[in-house]
């Protein structure tokens, strides 16, 4: 079985993205067969892993309103080896208000629409959008963890945590399956004042702030500017070795095996 997570926060610009597209790398590099989600309408992690001009052929929102089977909208050939990615198109935004106007709006349909794709993967990451609603909410109902990056040293990212702390709870009652993996420090400095005084507002509020933290630093956008991972981009960068740290924290916290080194159930003779 897969794990699958989230990555969310109603914070726009906070790295939730960025987070994905490293993660799946990192995981990747370490031998798992990643799958990256877009959920978010702006199909930033699309562009990224896929194409910056060209929309996937069948995006998710042709899944979510029954228009292709999940199966289709796998894109195995991606920029980054051994991740597959289900591509969003701006056109999700349409669908989602169609969806949320239903007269049963449901929060479980991409939960229903990955079963399939349990078996064939070790780890599904979903992005969302910067936003409380329909599609996180989705992206919840369907994992197992949700991680939420948030900017350190800015006070303005701590307003509005407690209505990402209740979504997170609403969340687990829908499923209750999902746990909270933890907050994730993002252009965390430790020797910046303000990042030490926010660092510890996050670790109050959320409870559970992952060790690993990824530093501030221009090649994040230099990478996303060429279409590739900040792996791919300079592995020897403190930046890389902060994400690869961050994978194999979150590898512990979801207890991720690759499916084949999954226990075998024991036969009774
Ligand atoms: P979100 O998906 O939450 O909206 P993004 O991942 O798109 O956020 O990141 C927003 C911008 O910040 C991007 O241009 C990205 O390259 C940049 N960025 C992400 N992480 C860092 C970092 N640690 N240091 C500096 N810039 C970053
Ligand atoms: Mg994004």
């Amino acid at each position: 079985m897969a794990k699958v997570i989230s990555v969310a926060n109603h914070k726009g610009g906070v790295a939730k993205t960025t987070i994905t597209v490293s993660l799946a790398d990192a995981l990747a590099r370490d031998g798992f067969d990643v799958l990256i989600i877009d959920m978010d309408p702006q199909a930033n992690a699309t562009s990224l892993v896929y194409s910056f001009d060209e929309p996937p052929a069948v995006p998710i929102e042709m899944v979510l309103e029954n228009k292709a089977s999940i199966a289709q909208a796998v894109i195995q050939s991606t920029r980054i080896p051994g991740v597959h990615l289900i591509g969003a198109s701006l056109l999700l935004g349409r669908v989602v208000r169609m969806m949320q106007f239903s007269s049963f709006p449901t929060t479980s349909a991409l939960a229903e629409k990955i079963q399939p794709l349990h078996d064939a993967y070790d780890v599904i990451i979903i992005d969302t959008p910067p936003s409380i609603e329909f599609l996180p909410a989705n992206a919840l109902a369907a994992s197992d963890y949700v991680f939420v990056p948030v900017q350190s040293g800015s006070k303005l990212s701590l307003i509005g945590t407690d209505d990402m702390l209740q979504f997170i709870e609403q969340g687990k009652k829908t499923n209750p399956k999902l746990h909270f993996g933890g907050a994730i420090l993002t252009r965390h400095d430790a020797r910046k004042r303000m990042c030490a005084v926010t660092a510890s507002a996050f670790k109050d509020f959320y409870g559970k702030c992952l060790e690993s933290t990824i530093p501030p630093t221009t090649e994040f956008e230099k990478a996303e500017a060429l279409g590739i991972t900040i792996l791919q981009h300079n592995p020897d960068l403190s930046a890389s070795d902060q994400v690869r740290k961050l994978a194999k924290e979150i590898t512990g916290i979801i207890g991720l095996v690759k499916r084949d080194e999954e226990a075998e159930p024991v036969e009774v003779q």
